[in-house]
Protein backbone atom coordinates (compact mmCIF):
# COMPACT_ATOMS: atom_id res chain seq x y z
CA UNK A 1 0.00 0.00 0.00
CA UNK A 2 1.55 3.45 -0.79
CA UNK A 3 0.33 6.43 2.04
CA UNK A 4 -0.96 9.51 0.36
CA UNK A 5 1.68 12.04 -1.05
CA UNK A 6 0.73 15.45 0.10
CA UNK A 7 0.59 18.03 -3.10
CA UNK A 8 3.28 20.85 -3.79
CA UNK A 9 1.56 23.59 -2.66
CA UNK A 10 0.75 22.50 0.62
CA UNK A 11 4.61 21.13 1.11
CA UNK A 12 5.85 24.27 0.04
CA UNK A 13 3.76 26.26 2.71
CA UNK A 14 4.30 23.70 5.23
CA UNK A 15 7.99 24.42 4.85
CA UNK A 16 7.88 28.01 4.79
CA UNK A 17 5.84 28.05 8.00
CA UNK A 18 8.83 25.77 9.28
CA UNK A 19 11.62 28.39 7.97
CA UNK A 20 9.36 31.49 9.54
CA UNK A 21 9.40 29.13 12.99
CA UNK A 22 12.48 27.41 13.54
CA UNK A 23 14.92 29.65 11.35
CA UNK A 24 15.88 28.60 7.97
CA UNK A 25 19.23 27.16 8.50
CA UNK A 26 16.71 23.91 10.29
CA UNK A 27 15.09 23.98 7.11
CA UNK A 28 16.11 21.64 4.04
CA UNK A 29 13.26 22.51 1.67
CA UNK A 30 12.47 21.15 -1.79
CA UNK A 31 15.38 22.10 -4.07
CA UNK A 32 18.07 21.87 -1.66
CA UNK A 33 20.73 18.77 -1.48
CA UNK A 34 18.47 15.57 0.23
CA UNK A 35 21.00 12.81 -1.00
CA UNK A 36 21.46 12.60 2.43
CA UNK A 37 17.79 11.58 2.59
CA UNK A 38 18.10 8.77 -0.19
CA UNK A 39 18.33 4.87 0.00
CA UNK A 40 22.23 4.88 -0.17
CA UNK A 41 21.07 1.24 -1.68
CA UNK A 42 18.23 2.07 -2.98
CA UNK A 43 16.65 -0.97 -5.02
CA UNK A 44 13.00 -2.30 -5.51
CA UNK A 45 10.87 1.01 -4.97
CA UNK A 46 13.28 3.52 -4.55
CA UNK A 47 11.10 5.69 -6.57
CA UNK A 48 8.66 5.75 -3.92
CA UNK A 49 10.60 6.58 -0.78
CA UNK A 50 11.28 10.29 -1.32
CA UNK A 51 11.47 12.75 1.18
CA UNK A 52 10.82 16.24 -0.17
CA UNK A 53 13.34 17.90 2.51
CA UNK A 54 14.12 17.98 5.90
CA UNK A 55 14.10 19.83 9.31
CA UNK A 56 16.76 19.31 12.00
CA UNK A 57 15.24 20.92 15.56
CA UNK A 58 17.55 21.97 18.33
CA UNK A 59 15.33 21.46 21.29
CA UNK A 60 12.13 19.47 22.50
CA UNK A 61 10.47 22.89 22.03
CA UNK A 62 11.50 23.15 18.42
CA UNK A 63 9.89 19.58 18.18
CA UNK A 64 7.29 20.64 19.39
CA UNK A 65 6.72 23.54 16.66
CA UNK A 66 7.50 21.32 14.18
CA UNK A 67 4.77 18.82 15.30
CA UNK A 68 2.28 21.97 15.41
CA UNK A 69 2.99 23.11 11.68
CA UNK A 70 2.93 19.28 10.17
CA UNK A 71 -0.35 18.87 12.07
CA UNK A 72 -1.81 22.22 10.40
CA UNK A 73 -0.70 21.54 7.11
CA UNK A 74 -0.89 17.54 7.20
CA UNK A 75 2.06 17.27 5.93
CA UNK A 76 3.98 13.50 7.05
CA UNK A 77 7.14 13.22 9.28
CA UNK A 78 9.63 10.72 9.47
CA UNK A 79 11.96 10.66 12.22
CA UNK A 80 15.23 9.41 12.10
CA UNK A 81 18.05 10.06 14.99
CA UNK A 82 21.04 10.04 12.21
CA UNK A 83 19.99 8.44 9.73
CA UNK A 84 22.06 5.56 9.23
CA UNK A 85 19.64 2.86 9.12
CA UNK A 86 21.63 1.07 6.05
CA UNK A 87 20.01 -1.97 4.47
CA UNK A 88 16.61 -1.04 5.74
CA UNK A 89 16.32 2.42 3.78
CA UNK A 90 18.62 4.91 5.90
CA UNK A 91 17.16 8.19 6.14
CA UNK A 92 14.33 8.02 3.60
CA UNK A 93 10.66 7.79 4.38
CA UNK A 94 8.28 5.18 3.59
CA UNK A 95 5.45 7.45 1.82
CA UNK A 96 7.09 10.08 -0.54
CA UNK A 97 6.91 13.67 0.11
CA UNK A 98 7.31 13.76 3.86
CA UNK A 99 10.10 15.68 5.75
CA UNK A 100 12.57 13.62 7.69
CA UNK A 101 12.69 14.82 10.96
CA UNK A 102 16.73 14.50 11.28
CA UNK A 103 17.23 14.94 14.78
CA UNK A 104 21.29 14.93 15.13
CA UNK A 105 21.65 18.23 16.51
CA UNK A 106 19.84 17.05 19.20
CA UNK A 107 23.02 15.38 20.37
CA UNK A 108 24.08 16.09 24.05
CA UNK A 109 24.92 12.95 26.34
CA UNK A 110 22.53 14.27 29.46
CA UNK A 111 24.35 12.12 32.12
CA UNK A 112 26.97 9.28 32.66
CA UNK A 113 26.29 7.73 35.73
CA UNK A 114 29.30 5.63 36.60
CA UNK A 115 28.78 4.32 39.81
CA UNK A 116 25.07 2.97 38.88
CA UNK A 117 26.27 2.26 35.27
CA UNK A 118 23.70 4.19 33.03
CA UNK A 119 24.01 7.28 30.64
CA UNK A 120 21.11 9.38 29.47
CA UNK A 121 21.01 10.50 26.11
CA UNK A 122 19.39 12.44 23.26
CA UNK A 123 18.72 10.99 19.85
CA UNK A 124 22.05 12.70 17.62
CA UNK A 125 24.50 10.85 20.07
CA UNK A 126 26.27 8.20 18.04
CA UNK A 127 27.97 5.62 18.98
CA UNK A 128 31.48 6.97 18.30
CA UNK A 129 30.80 10.00 20.61
CA UNK A 130 29.24 8.01 23.35
CA UNK A 131 32.92 5.88 23.34
CA UNK A 132 34.74 9.35 22.99
CA UNK A 133 33.09 10.48 26.14
CA UNK A 134 33.90 7.20 28.61
CA UNK A 135 37.47 7.28 26.64
CA UNK A 136 37.68 10.93 27.63
CA UNK A 137 36.30 10.94 31.19
CA UNK A 138 38.35 7.07 32.03
CA UNK A 139 35.13 6.03 33.08
CA UNK A 140 35.29 2.58 34.41
CA UNK A 141 31.86 1.49 31.98
CA UNK A 142 31.56 -0.24 28.88
CA UNK A 143 29.03 0.54 26.13
CA UNK A 144 27.99 -2.07 23.29
CA UNK A 145 28.00 -1.08 19.40
CA UNK A 146 26.70 -3.03 16.66
CA UNK A 147 29.18 -4.11 14.00
CA UNK A 148 29.10 -0.39 11.91
CA UNK A 149 29.84 2.14 14.83
CA UNK A 150 28.34 5.34 12.58
CA UNK A 151 24.64 5.16 13.87
CA UNK A 152 23.12 6.49 17.13
CA UNK A 153 23.02 4.89 20.31
CA UNK A 154 19.27 5.84 20.46
CA UNK A 155 17.67 5.31 16.56
CA UNK A 156 19.56 1.77 17.46
CA UNK A 157 18.10 0.49 20.29
CA UNK A 158 14.61 1.67 19.22
CA UNK A 159 15.22 -0.80 16.04
CA UNK A 160 15.95 -3.72 18.31
CA UNK A 161 19.92 -3.63 17.09
CA UNK A 162 22.73 -5.50 18.54
CA UNK A 163 26.12 -5.85 19.73
CA UNK A 164 28.68 -7.99 21.04
CA UNK A 165 28.96 -7.29 25.10
CA UNK A 166 26.78 -9.05 27.04
CA UNK A 167 24.94 -5.51 27.30
CA UNK A 168 24.27 -6.29 23.19
CA UNK A 169 20.53 -6.49 23.29
CA UNK A 170 20.10 -2.95 23.34
CA UNK A 171 16.27 -2.83 23.57
CA UNK A 172 16.76 -4.50 26.63
CA UNK A 173 18.77 -2.01 28.24
CA UNK A 174 16.85 0.77 27.74
CA UNK A 175 15.61 2.31 30.66
CA UNK A 176 13.21 5.45 30.96
CA UNK A 177 12.26 7.48 27.76
CA UNK A 178 11.40 10.92 26.75
CA UNK A 179 9.14 11.00 23.75
CA UNK A 180 7.28 13.72 22.15
CA UNK A 181 3.71 12.54 21.51
CA UNK A 182 2.01 13.79 17.47
CA UNK A 183 -0.03 16.38 19.62
CA UNK A 184 3.26 17.94 21.43
CA UNK A 185 2.67 16.68 24.78
CA UNK A 186 6.09 15.24 26.23
CA UNK A 187 5.73 12.26 28.25
CA UNK A 188 8.56 10.61 30.70
CA UNK A 189 8.02 6.53 31.30
CA UNK A 190 9.08 4.97 34.10
CA UNK A 191 10.13 6.60 37.08
CA UNK A 192 10.47 9.65 35.11
CA UNK A 193 7.04 10.28 35.46
CA UNK A 194 7.77 11.10 39.37
CA UNK A 195 8.92 14.65 39.43
CA UNK A 196 12.12 14.49 42.06
CA UNK A 197 12.89 10.53 41.18
CA UNK A 198 16.61 10.21 40.74
CA UNK A 199 15.78 6.48 39.86
CA UNK A 200 14.70 7.03 36.15
CA UNK A 201 17.38 5.19 34.76
CA UNK A 202 17.62 2.33 37.49
CA UNK A 203 14.01 0.88 37.77
CA UNK A 204 12.54 -0.02 34.21
CA UNK A 205 8.88 -0.72 35.55
CA UNK A 206 7.36 2.64 37.15
CA UNK A 207 4.30 2.59 37.88
CA UNK A 208 1.25 0.92 35.52
CA UNK A 209 1.90 -0.25 32.29
CA UNK A 210 5.16 -0.73 30.67
CA UNK A 211 4.85 1.52 27.98
CA UNK A 212 8.55 1.78 26.75
CA UNK A 213 7.89 -0.83 24.01
CA UNK A 214 5.50 1.34 22.52
CA UNK A 215 8.04 3.89 20.90
CA UNK A 216 10.24 0.59 19.69
CA UNK A 217 9.93 0.14 15.61
CA UNK A 218 6.83 2.41 16.37
CA UNK A 219 5.39 5.41 14.70
CA UNK A 220 4.02 6.23 18.11
CA UNK A 221 6.00 9.14 19.47
CA UNK A 222 9.22 11.05 18.48
CA UNK A 223 12.03 9.97 21.01
CA UNK A 224 13.73 12.69 22.85
CA UNK A 225 15.60 11.07 25.60
CA UNK A 226 17.00 7.71 26.15
CA UNK A 227 18.22 5.93 29.52
CA UNK A 228 20.39 2.90 28.94
CA UNK A 229 22.49 0.61 31.25
CA UNK A 230 25.70 0.27 30.54
CA UNK A 231 27.98 -2.52 31.26
CA UNK A 232 30.54 -2.39 34.55
CA UNK A 233 34.22 -2.68 32.86
CA UNK A 234 35.02 -6.18 33.77
CA UNK A 235 38.88 -7.35 35.13
CA UNK A 236 39.14 -9.13 31.94
CA UNK A 237 38.03 -10.24 28.12
CA UNK A 238 38.79 -13.51 26.09
CA UNK A 239 37.58 -13.27 22.90
CA UNK A 240 37.10 -16.94 21.35
CA UNK A 241 37.24 -18.64 17.76
CA UNK A 242 35.71 -21.23 17.36
CA UNK A 243 36.21 -23.53 14.12
CA UNK A 244 34.61 -25.94 12.21
CA UNK A 245 35.65 -28.35 8.91
CA UNK A 246 32.36 -29.15 7.82
CA UNK A 247 29.37 -27.39 6.46
CA UNK A 248 26.76 -29.99 7.86
CA UNK A 249 28.81 -29.18 11.43
CA UNK A 250 26.16 -26.43 11.43
CA UNK A 251 23.59 -28.46 12.95
CA UNK A 252 25.76 -29.56 16.06
CA UNK A 253 28.16 -26.25 16.28
CA UNK A 254 23.96 -24.88 16.73
CA UNK A 255 22.67 -27.12 19.10
CA UNK A 256 25.71 -26.73 21.18
CA UNK A 257 25.99 -23.01 21.05
CA UNK A 258 22.09 -22.52 21.91
CA UNK A 259 22.85 -24.00 25.34
CA UNK A 260 26.09 -22.05 25.94
CA UNK A 261 23.68 -19.21 25.72
CA UNK A 262 20.96 -20.69 27.72
CA UNK A 263 22.87 -21.56 30.80
CA UNK A 264 24.88 -18.20 30.14
CA UNK A 265 28.28 -19.60 29.87
CA UNK A 266 29.09 -17.43 26.74
CA UNK A 267 27.12 -14.14 27.82
CA UNK A 268 27.50 -12.29 25.06
CA UNK A 269 25.62 -12.57 21.13
CA UNK A 270 28.21 -14.99 19.48
CA UNK A 271 28.00 -14.79 15.59
CA UNK A 272 28.64 -18.12 13.40
CA UNK A 273 29.83 -17.36 9.50
CA UNK A 274 30.47 -19.13 6.63
CA UNK A 275 33.55 -19.43 4.37
CA UNK A 276 31.86 -16.93 1.85
CA UNK A 277 31.23 -14.19 4.84
CA UNK A 278 34.47 -14.61 5.64
CA UNK A 279 36.46 -14.31 2.47
CA UNK A 280 33.77 -10.93 1.48
CA UNK A 281 35.66 -9.42 4.46
CA UNK A 282 38.71 -9.89 2.31
CA UNK A 283 38.86 -10.02 -1.03
CA UNK A 284 36.27 -8.66 -4.04
CA UNK A 285 34.41 -11.14 -5.11
CA UNK A 286 36.35 -10.91 -8.58
CA UNK A 287 39.28 -12.39 -7.56
CA UNK A 288 37.75 -15.38 -7.26
CA UNK A 289 34.67 -15.86 -9.92
CA UNK A 290 33.14 -13.17 -12.27
CA UNK A 291 30.26 -15.06 -13.35
CA UNK A 292 26.74 -14.33 -13.27
CA UNK A 293 25.19 -16.48 -11.52
CA UNK A 294 26.32 -17.32 -7.64
CA UNK A 295 29.28 -18.51 -6.84
CA UNK A 296 29.48 -22.22 -7.58
CA UNK A 297 30.64 -25.18 -5.08
CA UNK A 298 33.68 -25.55 -6.59
CA UNK A 299 35.15 -22.12 -6.62
CA UNK A 300 34.16 -21.77 -2.64
CA UNK A 301 36.75 -25.09 -2.17
CA UNK A 302 39.40 -23.91 -4.27
CA UNK A 303 39.22 -20.35 -2.48
CA UNK A 304 39.58 -22.31 0.36
CA UNK A 305 42.19 -24.35 -0.74
CA UNK A 306 43.82 -21.37 -1.90
CA UNK A 307 43.88 -19.12 1.33
CA UNK A 308 44.71 -21.73 3.56
CA UNK A 309 40.99 -22.01 4.77
CA UNK A 310 40.50 -25.25 6.43
CA UNK A 311 37.14 -24.64 8.04
CA UNK A 312 33.71 -24.15 6.61
CA UNK A 313 31.91 -21.94 9.94
CA UNK A 314 33.29 -19.60 11.93
CA UNK A 315 32.20 -18.60 15.44
CA UNK A 316 33.28 -15.63 17.63
CA UNK A 317 32.39 -14.41 20.90
CA UNK A 318 33.48 -13.18 24.22
CA UNK A 319 33.76 -14.63 27.56
CA UNK A 320 34.00 -12.15 30.47
CA UNK A 321 34.91 -11.85 34.07
CA UNK A 322 37.77 -12.40 36.16
CA UNK A 323 40.92 -14.58 34.76
CA UNK A 324 39.31 -17.30 37.14
CA UNK A 325 36.02 -16.95 35.73
CA UNK A 326 37.69 -17.00 31.96
CA UNK A 327 39.32 -20.31 32.34
CA UNK A 328 36.47 -21.54 33.93
CA UNK A 329 34.34 -20.24 31.22
CA UNK A 330 36.63 -21.78 28.29
CA UNK A 331 36.67 -25.00 29.56
CA UNK A 332 33.47 -25.55 29.57
CA UNK A 333 33.30 -24.11 26.36
CA UNK A 334 35.73 -26.06 25.15
CA UNK A 335 34.45 -29.48 26.39
CA UNK A 336 31.46 -28.65 24.67
CA UNK A 337 32.69 -28.05 21.30
CA UNK A 338 35.15 -31.34 21.78
CA UNK A 339 32.00 -33.13 20.94
CA UNK A 340 32.07 -32.17 16.69
CA UNK A 341 34.61 -33.84 14.94
CA UNK A 342 37.40 -31.50 14.20
CA UNK A 343 36.10 -28.68 16.09
CA UNK A 344 38.71 -26.30 16.91
CA UNK A 345 38.62 -23.42 19.83
CA UNK A 346 41.09 -20.68 20.43
CA UNK A 347 40.77 -17.85 23.06
CA UNK A 348 42.99 -14.55 23.31
CA UNK A 349 42.91 -13.01 26.68
CA UNK A 350 42.65 -9.44 27.43
CA UNK A 351 43.27 -8.92 30.79
CA UNK A 352 43.24 -5.37 33.02
CA UNK A 353 46.54 -3.67 34.01
CA UNK A 354 44.78 -2.44 37.30
CA UNK A 355 42.33 -2.79 39.94
CA UNK A 356 39.80 -0.83 38.05
CA UNK A 357 39.31 -3.32 35.29
CA UNK A 358 39.78 -3.41 31.60
CA UNK A 359 39.42 -0.03 30.13
CA UNK A 360 37.84 -0.96 26.37
CA UNK A 361 40.28 1.09 24.98
CA UNK A 362 42.61 -1.56 25.69
CA UNK A 363 41.61 -3.78 24.05
CA UNK A 364 43.03 -4.27 20.54
CA UNK A 365 42.39 -5.63 17.26
CA UNK A 366 39.35 -7.94 15.84
CA UNK A 367 38.54 -8.01 19.24
CA UNK A 368 37.67 -4.33 20.06
CA UNK A 369 33.83 -5.19 18.83
CA UNK A 370 33.35 -7.64 21.88
CA UNK A 371 34.85 -4.61 24.21
CA UNK A 372 31.77 -2.90 22.67
CA UNK A 373 33.95 -0.20 20.66
CA UNK A 374 32.55 1.04 17.48
CA UNK A 375 34.08 0.22 14.51
CA UNK A 376 33.43 -0.31 10.82
CA UNK A 377 34.76 -3.71 9.90
CA UNK A 378 31.43 -4.67 8.44
CA UNK A 379 31.92 -2.15 5.78
CA UNK A 380 34.74 -4.58 4.35
CA UNK A 381 32.34 -7.27 2.79
CA UNK A 382 30.40 -4.08 0.88
CA UNK A 383 33.92 -4.33 -1.39
CA UNK A 384 32.99 -7.78 -2.06
CA UNK A 385 30.82 -6.43 -4.97
CA UNK A 386 33.24 -3.76 -6.05
CA UNK A 387 32.59 0.03 -5.47
CA UNK A 388 29.18 -0.23 -6.15
CA UNK A 389 27.92 -2.59 -3.74
CA UNK A 390 24.49 -2.14 -2.39
CA UNK A 391 22.95 -4.42 0.18
CA UNK A 392 19.43 -5.58 1.78
CA UNK A 393 19.20 -7.61 4.67
CA UNK A 394 17.41 -10.72 5.49
CA UNK A 395 16.91 -11.01 9.10
CA UNK A 396 14.42 -13.45 10.19
CA UNK A 397 14.17 -14.96 13.74
CA UNK A 398 14.88 -18.80 14.22
CA UNK A 399 14.43 -20.93 16.64
CA UNK A 400 17.84 -21.98 18.56
CA UNK A 401 18.22 -25.54 17.24
CA UNK A 402 20.71 -26.96 15.18
CA UNK A 403 17.84 -28.93 12.82
CA UNK A 404 16.26 -25.31 12.48
CA UNK A 405 18.84 -23.46 11.52
CA UNK A 406 20.20 -26.05 8.91
CA UNK A 407 17.20 -26.36 7.30
CA UNK A 408 16.71 -22.46 6.66
CA UNK A 409 20.39 -22.75 5.75
CA UNK A 410 19.87 -25.03 3.15
CA UNK A 411 16.40 -23.45 1.89
CA UNK A 412 17.91 -19.85 1.96
CA UNK A 413 21.30 -21.27 -0.18
CA UNK A 414 19.28 -22.57 -2.67
CA UNK A 415 17.20 -19.49 -3.15
CA UNK A 416 20.33 -17.72 -3.07
CA UNK A 417 21.55 -19.79 -6.04
CA UNK A 418 18.25 -19.44 -8.25
CA UNK A 419 18.89 -15.45 -8.08
CA UNK A 420 22.88 -15.80 -9.01
CA UNK A 421 23.02 -14.09 -5.29
CA UNK A 422 26.42 -15.38 -3.24
CA UNK A 423 24.79 -16.44 -0.02
CA UNK A 424 26.86 -15.17 3.07
CA UNK A 425 25.77 -16.64 5.80
CA UNK A 426 25.33 -16.20 9.23
CA UNK A 427 23.28 -16.53 12.45
CA UNK A 428 24.00 -14.38 15.80
CA UNK A 429 22.71 -16.43 18.35
CA UNK A 430 20.98 -14.54 21.84
CA UNK A 431 20.26 -16.41 25.00
CA UNK A 432 16.63 -17.26 23.16
CA UNK A 433 16.54 -17.15 19.70
CA UNK A 434 19.19 -17.30 16.26
CA UNK A 435 18.88 -13.75 14.16
CA UNK A 436 19.63 -15.29 10.65
CA UNK A 437 22.20 -12.50 9.07
CA UNK A 438 22.30 -12.21 5.27
CA UNK A 439 23.37 -9.07 3.75
CA UNK A 440 21.95 -9.75 0.05
CA UNK A 441 25.11 -7.85 -2.05
CA UNK A 442 24.61 -6.48 -5.31
CA UNK A 443 26.08 -4.41 -7.54
CA UNK A 444 24.19 -0.97 -7.57
CA UNK A 445 24.53 -0.02 -11.19
CA UNK A 446 23.11 -3.45 -13.00
CA UNK A 447 19.81 -3.50 -13.28
CA UNK A 448 19.54 -7.04 -13.49
CA UNK A 449 21.16 -7.85 -10.07
CA UNK A 450 19.52 -5.07 -8.71
CA UNK A 451 16.16 -6.59 -9.11
CA UNK A 452 17.36 -10.36 -8.12
CA UNK A 453 18.06 -8.80 -5.26
CA UNK A 454 14.54 -7.73 -4.02
CA UNK A 455 12.83 -10.60 -5.75
CA UNK A 456 15.43 -12.61 -3.39
CA UNK A 457 14.49 -10.96 -0.55
CA UNK A 458 10.82 -10.89 -0.80
CA UNK A 459 10.68 -14.59 -2.18
CA UNK A 460 12.84 -15.36 1.20
CA UNK A 461 10.46 -13.66 3.08
CA UNK A 462 7.02 -14.89 1.50
CA UNK A 463 8.74 -18.39 1.99
CA UNK A 464 9.66 -18.52 5.43
CA UNK A 465 6.66 -15.89 6.88
CA UNK A 466 4.92 -19.02 5.64
CA UNK A 467 6.84 -21.30 7.77
CA UNK A 468 6.07 -18.58 10.50
CA UNK A 469 9.91 -17.96 10.18
CA UNK A 470 9.27 -14.44 10.14
CA UNK A 471 11.92 -10.96 10.38
CA UNK A 472 12.49 -8.60 13.02
CA UNK A 473 13.14 -5.67 11.23
CA UNK A 474 12.43 -4.58 7.72
CA UNK A 475 13.77 -2.81 5.00
CA UNK A 476 10.66 0.39 3.60
CA UNK A 477 9.91 -1.39 0.46
CA UNK A 478 8.99 -4.66 2.52
CA UNK A 479 7.41 -3.36 5.41
CA UNK A 480 3.63 -4.20 4.46
CA UNK A 481 4.81 -7.67 3.51
CA UNK A 482 5.68 -8.57 6.88
CA UNK A 483 3.12 -6.65 8.53
CA UNK A 484 0.43 -8.72 6.78
CA UNK A 485 2.27 -11.67 7.74
CA UNK A 486 1.89 -11.32 11.53
CA UNK A 487 -2.12 -12.33 11.44
CA UNK A 488 -3.09 -14.24 14.15
CA UNK A 489 -6.93 -13.81 14.88
CA UNK A 490 -7.89 -11.46 11.72
CA UNK A 491 -4.59 -9.42 12.46
CA UNK A 492 -5.69 -8.73 16.14
CA UNK A 493 -2.16 -7.04 16.71
CA UNK A 494 -2.45 -4.70 13.70
CA UNK A 495 -5.97 -3.59 14.58
CA UNK A 496 -4.47 -2.65 17.80
CA UNK A 497 -1.88 -0.90 16.75
CA UNK A 498 -4.00 0.74 14.01
CA UNK A 499 -6.53 1.77 17.25
CA UNK A 500 -3.42 3.12 19.00
CA UNK A 501 -2.29 5.25 16.31
CA UNK A 502 -5.26 6.79 15.52
CA UNK A 503 -5.67 7.66 19.37
CA UNK A 504 -1.63 9.05 19.49
CA UNK A 505 -1.84 10.35 16.53
CA UNK A 506 -5.24 11.74 15.03
CA UNK A 507 -3.63 13.72 12.00
CA UNK A 508 -1.61 10.82 10.87
CA UNK A 509 1.66 12.80 10.77
CA UNK A 510 4.23 10.42 12.54
CA UNK A 511 5.89 8.30 9.99
CA UNK A 512 3.03 6.62 8.08
CA UNK A 513 3.49 3.09 7.10
CA UNK A 514 6.59 2.72 9.43
CA UNK A 515 6.51 -1.09 9.76
CA UNK A 516 2.90 -1.46 8.13
CA UNK A 517 1.18 0.91 10.82
CA UNK A 518 -0.73 3.92 8.67
CA UNK A 519 -3.14 6.30 10.01
CA UNK A 520 -6.83 6.38 9.11
CA UNK A 521 -6.66 7.90 6.34
CA UNK A 522 -4.41 5.92 4.50
CA UNK A 523 -6.22 3.07 5.52
CA UNK A 524 -9.67 4.44 3.88
CA UNK A 525 -7.39 5.73 0.60
CA UNK A 526 -6.14 1.55 0.08
CA UNK A 527 -9.79 0.52 0.54
CA UNK A 528 -10.83 2.61 -1.80
CA UNK A 529 -8.04 1.78 -4.59
CA UNK A 530 -8.57 -1.90 -4.41
P1 LIG B 1 20.77 5.01 13.15
O1 LIG B 1 20.86 5.12 14.60
O2 LIG B 1 21.28 3.71 12.64
O3 LIG B 1 21.28 6.21 12.41
P2 LIG B 1 18.18 5.91 12.33
O4 LIG B 1 18.39 7.26 12.86
O5 LIG B 1 18.14 5.71 10.86
O6 LIG B 1 19.23 4.89 12.90
O7 LIG B 1 16.88 5.33 13.01
C1 LIG B 1 16.40 4.07 12.71
C2 LIG B 1 14.89 4.09 12.80
O8 LIG B 1 14.53 4.25 14.17
C3 LIG B 1 14.24 5.22 12.06
O9 LIG B 1 13.92 4.85 10.74
C4 LIG B 1 12.99 5.47 12.88
O10 LIG B 1 11.96 4.61 12.46
C5 LIG B 1 13.40 5.10 14.28
N1 LIG B 1 13.82 6.29 15.06
C6 LIG B 1 15.04 6.83 15.05
N2 LIG B 1 15.11 7.86 15.88
C7 LIG B 1 13.89 8.00 16.44
C8 LIG B 1 13.35 8.88 17.41
N3 LIG B 1 14.08 9.82 17.97
N4 LIG B 1 12.06 8.72 17.74
C9 LIG B 1 11.30 7.76 17.19
N5 LIG B 1 11.77 6.88 16.28
C10 LIG B 1 13.05 6.99 15.91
Amino acid sequence: MSGASPSSVRIRSAYEHLAAVLGDDAVLGPGSDLSAYEDPYASAGAADFRCSGAVLPRSVEEVQAVLAVANQHGIPLWTVSTGRNLGYGGAAPRVNGAIVLDMQRMNRILEVDEEHGYALVEPGVRFVDLYGYLREHRLKLWMSAPSLGWGSVLGNALERGIGYTPYGDHAAQICGLEVVLATGDVVRTGMGALPGANTWQMYKGGYGPSLDGLFLQSNFGIVTKMGLWLMPQPAGLMSCVARFQRESDLEAAIDVLASLRRREIIQSNAQIGNVVREVAHRHPRSRWYDGPDAMPDEVIEKMRRDLGIGWWWMLRFGLYGDEELLDARFRIVQRAFSSIPGAEITGDKHLASGPDGLHACEVEGPSRRLAGVPGFFALSALKFRGDDCGHLDFSPIVAPSGREAMRVYELVKARAREHGIDYLAGFTASERHLTHVFPILYEKHDAEQTSHAAALLDTLIRELGEQGIGEYRAHLAFMDLIGDQYSFNKHALRRLNETLKDALDPNGILSPGKQGIWPAASRRQRAGTR
